[in-house]
């Protein structure tokens, strides 16, 4: 045969080639046989695990370069035949049918033994038949996509952060209203199927208007932000509180009763009464804080068991302020939402 240049040459390629074609691809890749004896173990692989083909071939050691001990890779449960249940077993919603090959899997995993710190790999077992269509082997391939998966996961961290920053107060960190009535729907949720009570809390803090009047809109500011910090600190790690608006705040406490509620809420209060914010001019304020106690009972919706913590709220404005008081009134609430 000539080529294009007329020179002689006779070379093609024929099925002795194999070797040297599985070899000449990019793409780490093995092949077994029926026995799971490994007949090819090409270059790119013996590179990429480190495993060079002369201790490979004629093993059964596929495993060898993602696993710790021997497992079936995929190409091992394509030759058995039982790929569709132990798939499932061995790469637990990891894996799908190919859309390209018939018969062939397509799995990924993280390999923390490949490379320097582990890799992403995308590896795909395809089965090889004669030209009777009967099962010879299995040829596995892997592409390698850390990359690819690092990107998916700095997509994902950004949109938890813009997902976190769409529900935190940006003043007070703490979660803002439409993050509470979203968690009180819950709660009354959890309540209603598994009886899991819950108190609410609301806290307002005293005589702010002359503080901001007094000091400035900007300290206002500051103190705000401190009394946030402040109540993420003391609370219990099951509540949640949320910024209900200006410099009211509500907590959210899961399977409490009125008792243990009331010692939660006295803490924050407590430590509240000693904190001090040290103004421009080198003054130093104190301030308090009304709270206003409700537990859930059977007839409350969102609307009555606020008003009930609102309405117990402004008691403890009217009997002096910096207290707590346990809502204690009848079950006749009209459902109105608070008012201010
Ligand atoms: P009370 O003890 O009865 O609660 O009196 P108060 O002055 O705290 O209550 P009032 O509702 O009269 O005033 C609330 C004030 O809170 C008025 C408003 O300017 C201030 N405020 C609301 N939101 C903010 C904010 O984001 N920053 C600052 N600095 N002030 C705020
Ligand atoms: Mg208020
Ligand atoms: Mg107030």
């Amino acid at each position: 045969m000539l080529n294009a240049l007329g020179q002689n040459v006779s070379a093609t390629i024929d099925a002795g080639s194999v070797d040297a074609l599985i070899d000449s691809i990019a793409i780490p890749a093995f092949v077994i046989d029926r026995g799971h004896v490994i007949t090819h173990w090409n270059k790119a692989l013996a590179k990429t695990a480190c495993l060079p083909s002369e201790i490979m071939i004629g093993t059964n050691h596929q495993w060898r370069p993602f696993y710790g001990e021997p497992r079936p890779t995929m190409a091992d449960l394509i030759i058995d035949g039982t790929i569709e249940g132990a798939v499932e077993h061995f790469y637990g919603g990891k894996y799908k049918p190919s859309d390209v090959l018939d018969g062939a899997y397509v799995a990924e995993d993280f390999f923390p033994d490949i490379g320097i710190e582990g890799e992403w790999l995308s590896f795909t077992a395809a089965p090889i038949r004669n030209q009777e269509g009967n099962l010879v082997g299995a040829i596995e391939t892997l592409v390698m996509i850390s990359d690819r998966k690092k990107a998916e996961m700095e997509l994902i961290e950004r949109e938890k952060r813009y997902r976190e920053l769409s529900t935190i107060d940006s003043l007070t960190q703490l979660y803002n209203l439409r993050q509470f009535h979203l968690e009180l729907a819950k709660e009354l949720e959890r309540f209603r199927r598994y009886q899991q009570g819950f108190s609410l809390c609301m806290l307002d803090l005293d005589h702010f208007k002359r503080l901001n009047d007094n000091h400035g809109h900007l300290f206002g500011d500051k103190v705000l932000e401190g009394v946030g910090k402040l109540i993420s600190t003391y609370l219990r790690s099951v509540d949640n509180a949320y910024r209900y608006g200006g410099e009211e705040f509500v907590i959210l406490m899961p399977q409490v009763d009125e008792t243990k509620a009331q010692i939660g809420i006295q803490r924050i209060c407590k430590e509240l009464n000693d904190l001090t914010f040290e103004t421009d001019a080198g003054e130093q304020i104190q301030i308090t804080a009304s709270a206003g106690l409700a537990v859930v009972s059977e007839s409350d919706t969102d609307k009555t068991l606020l008003a009930k913590a609102d309405e117990a709220m402004y008691e403890a404005k009217a009997k002096g302020r910096n207290r707590i008081q346990i809502w204690s009134g009848s079950e006749t609430l009209n459902g109105e939402s608070p008012s201010h």
